[in-house]
């Protein structure tokens, strides 16, 4: 889980070395600049450690251990996760690119 102080930093130092590349998103990634902090995809990470003494701003906590203060930034990811995973269907579109919404998968 990566809380509050990825904010505005975003050096993606975990990114560099987790094995399973499973932080998002990445910098030559259409949606990085939009996103203000990296998230985690739960269902992708191997809970190996990697990440958390690389960040620069102790940011990256076991998703038990996040800080009570920052427990909004979990339903923030989960939100982030979704649409990243709509964009890549097909079922919205990049912000970047700046195109109208496709219908694939919508008349279904
Ligand atoms: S704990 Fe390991 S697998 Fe999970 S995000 Fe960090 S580096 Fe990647
Ligand atoms: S290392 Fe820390 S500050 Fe850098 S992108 Fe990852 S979580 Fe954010």
């Amino acid at each position: 889980m990566i809380a509050e102080p990825c904010i505005d930093t975003k050096d993606t130092a975990c990114v560099e070395v987790c094995p399973v590349d499973c932080i998002h998103p990445k910098k030559d990634g259409a949606e990085f600049a939009d996103v203000n902090k990296l998230y985690i995809d739960p269902e992708t990470c191997i809970d190996c450690g990697a990440c958390v003494p690389v960040c620069p701003v102790q940011a990256i906590f076991p998703q038990e251990e996040l800080p009570e203060k920052w427990a909004g930034e979990l339903h923030a990811d989960r939100r982030r996760l979704v649409r990243t995973a709509e964009v890549a269907l097909g079922c919205l579109p990049s912000r970047r690119m700046g195109s109208q919404p496709s219908r694939q998968g919508m008349d279904r």
